[in-house]
């Protein structure tokens, strides 16, 4: 290959890989999607249809739901709310949506990752141990106080922990639509892998395994 063209291609691929990386572009100002078609299904948000532009109004761009909502806590002291075009049609389209989140004192968020997005975590209140293990298993987590903001890098695994002694609120943001989440814990004791795999992978007893999943039923996880 001539030196110019190896060239291109290696500057075509450093500037396009990014784009391929993230939601696509959209091709309008927005596009709340018309909830006669489809049912307002938002999960294949590409080929959903808009609402004409002169049925759209300013509460489109509104979300209200975060102002009422009412803490279901988690067996681990969390309570989450995830806002995405399911919930709020307006963000469709726009390559983003976000989340509050609740701890109780001495709640956790486990660890967990968002296949697509990288997050901002913003600390509305309280005291946080926050952090994140990058693919070569080196933690990044400190304590955090409110106002401080940390930032979870795509596909991370992440986890925080109140360790004040109040309750704490976070609030999140994704850049995607429909960022996506694993739970440690649940993808890989609630979801049926092979038992004994899983005796080999963590050492340990068949009774162990049966305790975790137990815990981990996907009906009371998810
Ligand atoms: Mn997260």
């Amino acid at each position: 290959m001539p030196p110019k063209m190896a060239i291109c291609l290696l500057v075509f691929l450093l500037v396009g890989l990014p784009t391929f990386a993230a939601d696509p572009d959209p091709v309008q100002d927005y596009c709340v999607p018309n909830p006669k078609v489809g049912n307002g299904r938002t999960t294949r948000s590409s080929v959903l249809p808009c609402k004409n532009s002169s049925e759209v109004t300013t509460d489109d761009f509104v979300f209200s739901g975060m102002k009422n909502f009412t803490a279901n806590f988690s067996e681990t002291g969390l309570a989450a709310l995830s806002v995405n075009p399911t919930l709020f049609p307006g963000l469709n389209t726009l390559g983003m949506s976000f989340m509050k989140a609740e701890l109780r004192v001495g709640g956790i968020n486990p660890p967990h990752f968002h296949p697509r997005a990288t997050e901002i975590a913003y600390l509305v209140r309280g005291s946080v141990y926050s952090g994140f293990v990058d693919s070569a298993n080196r933690v990044f987590a400190r304590v955090i106080e409110a106002g401080e903001v940390m930032v979870y890098p795509r596909g991370l695994v992440h986890f925080q922990m109140n360790v004040g002694d109040k309750p704490a609120t976070i609030f999140g943001s994704f850049n995607s639509q429909n960022a996506g989440v694993q739970k440690l814990p649940a993808t890989i004791f609630g979801s049926g892998i092979n038992s004994e795999l899983l005796e080999k992978a963590f050492g340990l007893s068949p009774k162990q395994i049966g305790h975790m999943r137990r815990k981990l039923d996907p009906k009371t996880t998810r």
